[in-house]
């Protein structure tokens, strides 16, 4: 079946695919919660010693040890006053404590490394492909369809690039606490970002790769153009409705503890079970968006995005164009499924997220665009003047 219906059918049997496999896959790991249960209150009454303390509250004696800095066993006994730290004091340090063993305990480590291994190696290989310029249509769908496969159906929506900063910034908000693992991890997303361009949202993301497979599927098969209308909405504005947005979460964290992200988080169509009808209805919608516009969560909401935008500034491998060969065609702009590659052939001064797809060097006649180390250079003056002046005479 081809035509519009086709390509509605085929969206529709990825996402029932994705979501029963998903809900298969649950069994698969021993199924840890991967949330934290929100903090509970603590009982602290005179005369306790820390072991009343630790077994009323239901404390580890590791937690305590961190607590109270202890140093031996018979500490255990030592009444609370004898540490000289006021009740509020020990109920902020115990929430924190608490707090990171909570996250401590719902992480799947296992999970976890072979995860963050296989990124690695996933990613090293889209590298590989992209220098060798062997990233075609077909290529690209099934590099897609793997990732979202290995990295969301299998390996789950937990950890993930938007998690980490998303995270992050809610736990430090309501416990003012940090979790170190989760800092490694971002560092790690981060790096991948700094080393290619955007290269952990282009190729790894669970949520990122999903919604690129299905805007691909409403293309021809060139991989060039839609076969419905797609929208290219400026950066002007997806940018600033993303800087908002993630302005709106850390306060709505900061001021009444709330992680507006949650109900509606899109890497949740890899926990099917864990999704609200609120958050159901909000996938629908963005899958049906997906279509239409390029990674619609990406460049309106996600906070990694932004994030991974600043840095891909200095990203060391990203696309270039050569102005020596170019002949100023500009079949990249078109192609390219936002308006990113249109800003960096003219050298704009704002340049809009790149996902390193290698549409653009898949379409370039002449082969001026690589995915190359170094700066890019402006073009020569008049360079898409001369190409336009040209085209007339020929009309003429
Ligand atoms: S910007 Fe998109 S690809 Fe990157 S972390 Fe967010 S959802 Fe994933
Ligand atoms: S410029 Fe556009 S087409 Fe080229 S790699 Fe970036 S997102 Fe893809």
């Amino acid at each position: 079946m081809d035509g519009k219906w086709g390509i509605v059918v085929r969206v529709v049997g990825l996402a029932v695919l994705v979501v029963a496999a998903s809900i298969g896959m649950t069994y698969l790991w021993n199924p840890k919660p991967e949330t934290v249960p929100p903090p509970k209150p603590l009982v602290l009454e005179p005369g306790m010693t820390v072991e009343t303390f630790g077994r009323t509250n239901d404390l580890a004696n590791p937690v305590l040890k961190e607590l109270f800095g202890l140093s031996e066993a018979k500490d255990l006994s030592r009444p609370l006053d004898s540490f000289h730290l006021s009740n509020d004091e020990i109920i902020r340090r115990a929430q924190k404590a608490m707090a990171l063993a909570a996250e401590e305990s719902s992480k799947n480590w296992i999970k976890i490394l072979v995860k963050f291994l296989l990124w690695l190696a996933f990613l090293a290989y889209v590298f590989r492909l992209t220098r060798l310029g062997r990233i075609t249509p077909g290529v690209r769908k099934g590099l897609y369809f793997t990732a979202a496969v290995v990295f969301g159906v299998v390996l789950g929506s937990d950890p993930s690039a938007m998690g980490t900063v998303k995270d992050a910034i809610h736990l430090f908000a309501v416990q003012q606490v940090i979790f170190p693992p989760r800092l490694i991890a971002l560092s790690v997303f981060l790096l991948t970002v700094l080393l290619a361009n955007k290269y952990i949202c282009a190729w790894g993301c669970q949520a990122g790769v999903l919604q690129d497979l299905v805007f691909r599927l409403g293309r021809n098969h060139k991989d060039d153009r839609g076969r419905i209308p797609q929208y290219k909405p400026p950066f002007w504005l997806t940018n600033t409705i993303r800087v908002v947005f993630l302005a709106v979460f850390i306060a709505a964290a900061v001021l009444w503890g709330v992680d507006i992200i949650e109900p509606v988080d899109p890497f949740k169509i890899y926990k099917p079970l864990a999704l609200s009808a609120a958050g159901m209805g909000f996938i629908g919608v963005l899958a049906a968006a997906s279509l239409f516009v390029y990674r619609p969560w990406c460049h309106f909401f996600c906070p990694f995005g932004l994030v991974g935008w600043l840095v891909e500034k200095v990203s060391v491998f990203k696309v270039k164009v050569d102005y020596g060969a170019c002949v100023a065609c500009e079949a990249c702009a078109r192609a390219c499924p936002s308006t990113v590659m249109g800003a960096i052939l003219k050298q704009d001064r704002t340049i809009p997220d790149c996902f390193s797809c290698a549409t653009c060097m898949n379409v370039c006649p002449t082969k001026s665009i690589t995915f190359s180390a170094g700066k890019r250079v402006k073009p020569p003056e008049g360079h898409f003047e001369k190409k336009r002046k040209n085209e007339v005479k020929t009309e003429g």
